[in-house]
């Protein structure tokens, strides 16, 4: 049996709506410079549409090995725990433990990393493919879904 495709999947803008988190807090705190280091910002972040299906059905596929690979907001010390606990409110405690806190995402080996930024946070140097989501050719989860069918079929 051939190896395991390993998947990699962003949080912020990717799986996770930081745009509008981000919004609502700075109306909660509008005299705030940086109203993103509240506590809560990160874990009341609602989940893209179609991402929490998305990851699922990636994750129940036999030929992948999906992980979640998100860089911190070294700023905010509530990112690394608000981020697990995001993880473990809409995906599950056996998601949590395929959940990486890394600053540089080209440490990590692998096929694909699915990424609204391709360079950055160590993207730049991913051995694998970069699969943006947010750009023409990956503009929702729909696609990026559409992508493994025709890969794995
Ligand atoms: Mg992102």
């Amino acid at each position: 049996m051939s190896p395991k495709i390993i998947v990699y999947i962003d949080m912020d803008h990717t799986l996770s709506d930081y745009d509008a988190g981000f919004r609502h807090h700075q109306s909660l705190h509008p005299d705030l410079e940086f109203p993103q280091s509240m506590p809560g910002m990160f874990l009341d972040l609602e989940p893209v549409p179609g991402a929490i299906e998305a990851y699922l059905w990636l994750n129940s596929h036999p030929r992948l090995d999906v992980y979640i690979l998100t860089a911190p907001s070294e700023m905010n010390p509530h990112s690394y725990s608000e981020k697990r606990l995001w993880v473990e409110k809409h995906l599950g405690m056996e998601v949590v433990r395929k959940l990486i806190i890394s600053p540089n995402k080209g440490l990590n080996r692998g096929d694909f990393l699915i990424d609204d930024y391709i360079c950055g946070r160590g993207q730049e140097n991913f051995e694998g493919k970069i699969l943006q989501f947010g750009s023409d050719e990956f503009p929702d989860w729909q696609a990026v879904i559409g992508f493994f069918k025709r890969l794995l079929e």
